[in-house]
């Protein structure tokens, strides 16, 4: 057969032994089992559980004639609402001619990464696909340490350290929040600090915002505030618009980084010419003032909340160390404290661990592992999305955070998901 005989060493260096995102194939897995009757919990993909708002998808009906090719930068009405978005949300200023739009800022990612020269810096844990885009391209990434006792959170001390061993060479901070994996959001001092060390050294900043309209709280920060000049923001509406089949991403860059603009424009003229036209026409809806938007956010924000609280409660519970959630739909459990009698299950890593409670709870879960951390650590990330977000809101009598039997009803896969790991561990 042709495809035996085609040697592997012809494929580019960089992909060899690599293989598809942690996140994908594990929505794909559990899918299959699903297929094939068994009961799975899908806590594996972090994929918003609620519906597109109707009025955004009554714009793509509304759209579904517009054919044309669009600029490759992104549609300028939309880039203007983006815009708008930013100074109202953060008072930050940003020109319609500062924004590029793409098919999901996971794709102005990787070709950000392509059009720069210089290192990757990641705090660990971070979002599976940030390296394994470096390695495709051939940058060396960087792992800065985080720690539990700082809620997994990078400290300015540590970027301090890293800078310092660094010398002067170009280098990329990728900083998240509300952040993927482990639901925490920088506090305003956090990103000051972080801000600091990043300016004496001239670094890169790519804020990845994806999730900042589902920070708990309702407020929204950005270290685009507190060091613009070397900020990229990126965001898009999967995560708080529940559009993430939309594949729609943004980012913003400021005036110093006119060039980085433009070669990434040129990029993406080569290559996906431009953004699904329909989409982008009706995400306009998505980054404008509406009241529909902003009772959904909040409708959104109170059932994530009060769900990512009850499991972080649960779990930590039953013996496991992990931040408090503040935004987003993930956890990142450590389950070191429990390596005794796990290691007496003959579980003595992350990657056994989530493929025992796949096997024995049928709970679908990454292990630590694919966001950075040690392989040997027993860590986990839980993206609890597992439940019919329309019916949820629906079932949403006020925006205050439902309690425990509500979140039974509403939200039962996750609950039971919880419950079951919980029955597990103690087992
Ligand atoms: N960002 C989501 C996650 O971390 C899914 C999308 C993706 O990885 O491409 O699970």
């Amino acid at each position: 057969m042709v495809a035996n005989d085609w040697p592997i060493s012809r494929l580019n260096m960089n992909l060899q032994g690599m293989e598809p995102s942690a996140t994908v194939s594990i929505n794909e897995r559990s899918n299959q089992l699903r297929a094939e009757g068994v009961q799975i919990y899908k806590l594996g993909l972090g994929q918003s559980p609620f519906p597109v708002p109707p009025s955004l998808a009554q714009a793509l009906r509304d759209n579904a004639s517009q054919k044309d090719y669009l600029p490759s930068q992104g549609l300028p009405s939309l880039r203007r609402a983006i815009a708008d978005y930013y100074h109202r949300e953060l008072s930050l200023s940003y020109q319609p001619e500062s924004i590029l739009v793409g098919p999901g800022s996971k794709e102005l990612m990787f070709i950000l990464q392509l059009a720069l020269d210089g290192e990757l810096l990641l705090p660990s844990p971070s979002w599976v696909s940030y390296a394994p885009q470096a390695k495709i391209i051939g940058r060396p990434v960087n792992w800065l340490p985080t720690r539990y006792e700082d809620g997994l959170k990078l400290t300015a001390q540590t970027l301090e350290q890293n800078c310092e061993n660094g010398g002067e060479r170009p280098r990329l901070l990728v900083l998240n929040s509300p952040n993927n994996p482990t639901g925490v959001c920088y506090h305003p001092n956090e990103l000051k600090a972080l801000a600091d060390v990043a300016r004496r050294h001239r670094l890169l900043v790519l804020s990845d915002e994806i999730y900042g309209a589902v920070s708990f709280s309702g407020e929204q920060d950005s270290i685009a505030r507190y060091y613009p000049e070397g900020t990229i923001i990126s965001n898009g509406v999967s995560k708080w618009c529940g559009a993430g089949g939309w594949r729609l991403g943004a980012m913003l860059f400021p005036p110093q980084l006119q060039p980085l603009l433009q070669a990434m424009i040129t990029i993406a003229s080569e290559t996906f010419t431009s953004t699904s036209a329909p989409v982008q026409f009706a995400s306009v809806w998505a980054f404008e003032d509406s009241s529909e938007l902003t009772s959904y956010q909040r409708d959104c924000r109170a059932i994530l909340s009060g769900l990512g609280r009850h499991c972080w409660q649960r779990l930590q519970a039953a013996g496991a160390e992990l931040p408090e959630p503040s935004g987003g739909f993930y956890l990142f459990p450590s389950f070191e404290p429990l390596r005794a009698q796990l290691e007496a299950r003959g579980v003595s890593n992350g990657r056994q661990l989530a493929d025992r409670l796949l096997g024995d709870t049928g709970v679908a879960v990454l292990p630590g592992e694919c966001f950075g951390r040690p392989a040997e650590e027993l860590s986990l990330r839980l993206a609890f999305v597992d439940f019919d977000g329309t019916r949820a809101l629906a079932g949403l009598t006020n925006a205050s955070r439902p309690e425990e039997h509500w979140l039974r009803r509403y939200c039962a896969p996750v609950v039971t998901a919880i419950d079951l790991m919980v029955d597990w561990l103690g087992s």
